[in-house]
C-alpha cells in the first residue's frame, strides 16, 4: 500500500464539540450552579423528553446508573431472574447483579443483531416466573421492539430498554428509549452525543420518575436533618455537564446524519467483499452510532487480520461485543437460543468488526480506510493463487 500512516489517530467515535456546549457551561459558572441542581440539568432533561416524546427524564451521572435504577424500579431483588441481551456492554446486565438478581442471556438474531424474539418466547416457556427483560438496540440500531414488547406483556414481564447506543433511532417512526416501562440512554464520551459521561433515565411514570431522583440524590427523606428510610445513591449529573449535554442536543440530527453518511459510504466502498453491513429492519431508522461489518462464512480474512492492518495506520476498530455467555464472570449463567446448538452472538462476534465511525473523519480519510479494508483480501486471495 503506498498510504502513510495517519499522524493523528483514525478513532472508532470520539466526542464532537460545537461550542454552544461552553456558553450553556459558562451560564453555569456565571450563575454558581455548579453542583447537582440548576437550569441546565431542567432544560436538558425537558429537551430529552421533548425530543424522543416521553413524560419524564431523570440526568444522571452514567448510562449505568440509569440502567441501575430502572433494575431497581422494576422490583428486581435476590435470585430474581432477568431476561437480558447476550452481546451487548457488560453494563447493560451488570446491574442486574448489582441488586443481587441473575441474568439470564437470550440469543441474537441475524436481521438486526438484536434480541431475538423466538429465542426470548422460549426462555419464558423455560423460566415462566421471570420478571423483566433488559433488551439493548445495538451500534444504535433497533431491536424487534414490538415483538418483544409484546412477549413481555404476554407474561407479565417489564421491558427495561437499554437505549444507551441509539439515541435519535426511530422504529416504526417511534424513538427508541420509549418501548420500556423504564428506559436508559448514555452520553458517555463515544455515545452519539455526550455530556463526557452521563445518562438519563426515561419513563412515562411519574411515581418513577420521582423515585429515580430520590435514588439518586443519597434517598433523603423530607426533614431539616439528614433522615433516610432507603439505600440511596450518589448518581445525579452535575448541571455543569448538563449544560454539554443543551450544547450537544442541538446537533444530534446533523450527527445522525453524518453517521449515516459514513454508513452508506461504507457499504457503497465495500459492496464488492465478500461481507455485509451491519443489518436493520426496514421499518427502523438506526441511527448508525458505529458502522460494522459481518464477513461471509468461510472467507479466510478475519476481522482480526483488518483491525491489525488498520492499527498499523493509526485507525482504530474492535471486535463485536464479546456476548455475555462467552465471559468468565458470567460463565455459571443459562443461555437461550433459538435452536439447539445454535449461537447467533459467538458466531457474529467471530466474524464482526466496527469499523471508525468518528463523525469527523473526512471521505478522504474513510476511503483511505475502505482501501485498507479491501488490500486485506487482496493480500489473502494472492496468497491463495
Ligand atoms: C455505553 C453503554 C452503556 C453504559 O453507559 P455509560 O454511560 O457508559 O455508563 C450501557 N449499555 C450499552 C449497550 C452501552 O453501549
Amino acid at each position: 500500500m503506498d498510504f502513510e500512516k495517519f499522524t493523528s489517530k483514525i478513532w472508532l467515535s470520539s466526542p464532537t464539540m460545537h461550542g454552544e456546549e461552553q456558553q450553556f457551561v459558562k451560564k453555569a459558572f456565571d450563575s454558581n450552579w455548579v453542583s447537582t441542581v440548576g437550569e441546565n440539568l431542567t432544560c436538558l432533561e425537558k429537551d430529552i423528553c421533548e425530543f424522543v416524546g416521553c413524560k419524564y427524564a431523570v440526568a444522571l451521572s452514567s448510562g449505568t446508573a440509569a440502567l441501575h435504577l430502572a433494575v431497581k424500579l422494576a422490583g428486581i431483588k435476590q435470585g430474581d431472574r432477568v431476561f437480558c441481551s447476550d452481546m451487548t456492554f457488560a453494563a447493560t446486565v451488570n446491574p442486574v447483579v448489582y441488586e443481587k438478581g441473575v441474568p439470564v442471556f437470550i440469543d441474537e438474531e441475524y436481521n438486526t443483531w438484536n434480541m431475538d424474539p423466538e429465542a426470548l418466547k422460549k426462555a419464558f416457556k423455560q423460566y415462566p416466573d421471570t420478571k423483566a427483560v433488559i433488551v439493548a438496540n445495538l451500534y444504535g440500531t433497533p431491536a424487534k421492539l414490538d415483538e418483544i414488547q409484546e412477549i413481555c406483556n404476554q407474561n407479565d414481564a417489564i421491558l427495561i430498554e437499554d437505549a444507551a447506543e441509539s439515541l435519535g433511532a426511530t422504529f416504526r417512526g417511534i424513538q427508541t428509549g420509549t418501548f420500556g416501562k423504564y428506559n436508559a440512554i448514555s452520553f458517555n464520551g463515544n455515545k452519539i452525543i455526550t455530556t463526557s459521561g452521563g445518562g438519563v433515565l426515561l419513563t412515562n411514570e411519574e411515581e418513577a420518575a420521582d423515585k429515580v431522583r430520590f435514588w439518586s440524590t443519597q434517598a433523603r427523606e423530607k426533614a431539616p436533618w439528614y433522615q433516610h428510610e432507603e439505600i440511596g445513591y450518589n448518581y445525579r449529573l452535575s448541571n455543569v455537564l448538563a449544560g454539554i449535554g443543551r450544547g450537544q442536543m442541538i446537533h444530534l440530527e446533523e450527527h445522525k446524519t453524518l453517521k449515516r453518511d459514513i454508513y452508506f459510504r461504507y457499504k457503497e466502498g465495500l459492496k464488492d467483499l465478500p461481507l455485509q453491513m451491519n443489518p436493520y429492519l426496514s421499518y427502523s431508522e438506526p441511527n448508525f452510532w458505529l458502522s460494522c461489518i459481518l464477513i461471509d462464512p468461510g472467507c479466510p480474512v478475519t476481522p482480526e487480520i483488518i483491525r491489525e492492518k488498520l492499527a498499523e495506520y493509526n485507525v482504530e476498530s474492535r471486535p463485536i461485543w464479546k456476548p455475555m455467555h462467552l465471559q468468565p464472570v458470567y460463565q455459571d449463567h443459562a443461555f437461550v437460543a433459538s435452536k439447539e446448538d445454535a449461537d447467533v452472538g459467538a458466531d457474529i462476534f467471530t466474524r464482526g468488526l466496527c469499523l471508525p465511525s468518528d463523525i469527523k473523519m473526512t471521505k478522504e480519510i474513510q476511503d483511505v480506510v475502505i482501501a485498507l479494508i479491501k488490500s486485506c483480501f487482496l493480500l489473502e486471495k494472492e496468497k491463495n493463487k
